[in-house]
């Protein structure tokens, strides 16, 4: 009997409204998990309902205070990180010691935003009369939307809703369609912990729920992760009626490997940014440009490397790549294998799926002779799907790393440390890492895109905090009279920002 996973809005369980659901199916075996509430416009509403009526409060909460229940998160999540990651794994397919990965980063979040809780920091700064005193401060928004994928049930999400909470505002969650129950036993550790309820609202659901929080007029934020196609709607929604939008969509990250890299790390690393997760991570490796002296040694490992990868049902620790998230990401993995055939690629290992009798899988894939102008060069996959482009030179690799609509992750193997500098100042991605792979973010740094990655905001990182608060300037006057500098300055300039 599959389990049900209802909504989470003011602290209670609940089934959606109009009591309908949806199913939701492991990858690697195809058996049915859960039932799940399939919200609508209405169920939305009352989430949003709930965090009005907890924000008033949680605002109030002295931001230390804040903090220590988001301490209280990371112990949680610490005590139950094989619990979660094994849900995980069988939700969305990735191998076990990924999905601890996974929650990990929620872990390493709750800490560091916990530790937010007694910065915050704001300014103060000169004001040009006596007796007067200026200052910045953060301020919390209000009620914020939170649209995640699949693909990190937990760590996105981490990503938005812990800086979100500490800046003192309320939130509606709408997780991704394949992961519910994840995401619904991650919300389980915010009530655990003791958040009130109602500051943090789920509501499960496809599209339709995704579009009325973005629609809804009582959500003044929308931090949203996901594929481009649906970034670029909820942007375009959200702009109609003045919100502020925080945007991760796709990538299409490069490794460049120079002939002089030490060529056994730079093999590791990109069969584990190409392959890991399946390739279904946005700064999963999709590009390889490499030099022309190092290339034949390179594909030579590379392709006895793929070769002896374990595919399979990654609960099973030795198992090294999981199957596709679903049936669709499966057949786009198989529509851009055929696009890149008829592009005239060289399909040096895999490009079918593996001989298994359930799942979602496909062989991990080398594509050689690919050139910068090609589909599968420039468009997202999504899959395990890599294509070699060979460059005679450090300026042609950078010019193809940043040809492509994308801008997220790139990396650069070199010994030469001149090299590496100019890579780091001539790659234009959000993320640059010099002799490693194109994954591993830490999150105290700011993560995310150029292009059409994202919109100029980052996750992560105290610039999280960008997303989920107003700056608030702040002048006191203890002069206790009119200055005569303020009425000559009001004369001549009518008056600041009227
Ligand atoms: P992916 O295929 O990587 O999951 P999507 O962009 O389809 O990427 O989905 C990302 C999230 O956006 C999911 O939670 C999904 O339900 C949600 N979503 C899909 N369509 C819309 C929409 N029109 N408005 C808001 N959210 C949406």
């Amino acid at each position: 009997m599959a389990e049900m996973v209802r909504n989470f809005i003011g602290g209670e369980w609940v089934e959606a409204r109009g009591g309908d659901t949806f199913e939701t199916i492991n990858p690697a075996t195809e058996e049915v998990i859960a039932s799940v509430a399939r919200s609508t416009r209405e169920d939305v509403d009352a989430a949003v309902k709930a965090a009005k009526q907890a924000y008033p409060n949680w605002r109030l909460v002295p931001a230390p205070r804040r903090g220590e229940i988001l301490y209280r998160v990371a112990q949680l999540l610490q005590e139950r990180k094989e619990n979660l990651a094994r849900t995980m794994t069988q939700e969305m397919g990735k191998v076990i010691s990924e999905a601890r990965g996974d929650v990990q980063e929620a872990i390493d979040m709750a800490f560091f935003m916990g530790g937010e809780g007694r910065r915050l920091l704001g300014y103060t700064a000169p004001v040009e009369m006596p007796n007067k005193f200026g200052m910045a401060l953060r301020d919390s928004v209000g009620i914020i939307g939170i649209i995640t994928p699949w693909n990190f049930p937990i760590a996105v999400p981490s990503w938005k809703i812990l800086p979100a909470l500490i800046a003192g505002n309320a939130i509606v969650f709408k997780p991704g369609e394949d992961t519910p129950r994840t995401a619904a036993e991650f919300a389980r550790v915010f009530g655990d912990a003791g958040l009130p309820p109602g500051v943090l609202n789920v509501v499960h659901g496809a599209g339709e729920a995704g579009e009325a929080l973005v629609s809804h007029p009582g959500v003044r934020v929308i931090s949203f992760t996901g594929s481009t196609q649906t970034g670029v709607k909820v942007y375009t929604r959200a702009a109609e009626l003045g919100k502020k939008v925080c945007l991760e969509m796709g990538g299409k990250n490069a490794i460049i490997v120079l002939d002089d890299a030490n060529i056994e790390l730079a093999a590791k690393a990109i069969i584990w940014s190409a392959f890991g997760t399946t390739g279904q991570r946005c700064t999963a490796t999709s590009r390889l440009i490499v030099q022309s002296g190092i290339r034949p040694k390179l594909i030579d490992a590379l392709v006895e490397q793929t070769r002896q990868l374990k595919i399979g049902y990654g609960i099973d620790e030795s198992v090294q790549v999981g199957p596709l998230v679903n049936r669709k990401a499966l057949e786009k993995v198989e529509y851009y294998v055929g696009v890149g055939r008829d592009e005239g690629v060289d399909v040096l290992i895999g490009g079918g799926r593996p001989n298994l009798d359930k799942g979602y899988f496909y062989l991990p894939t080398l594509f050689d002779g690919v050139s910068p102008d090609m589909r599968v060069a420039k468009e997202e996959i999504f899959g395990p799907v890599l294509s070699i482009i060979e460059v005679k030179s450090l300026e042609e690799a950078v010019e193809v790393n940043n040809g492509v609509p994308y801008g997220l992750s790139s990396s650069i193997f070199t010994e030469n440390v001149n090299a590496a500098f100019r890579a780091i100042r001539d790659l234009t991605t959000g993320i640059v890492y010099i002799n490693h792979g194109t994954t591993g973010a830490e999150i105290q740094f700011p993560f995310g895109g150029t292009r059409g990655t994202g919109n100029g905001m980052r996750e992560a990182g105290q610039t999280a905090l960008d997303a989920f608060t107003e700056w608030k300037s702040v002048y006191v006057d203890y002069s206790g009279r009119l200055q005569r500098a303020q009425i000559d300055n009001d004369a001549v300039l009518g008056g600041l920002g009227n």
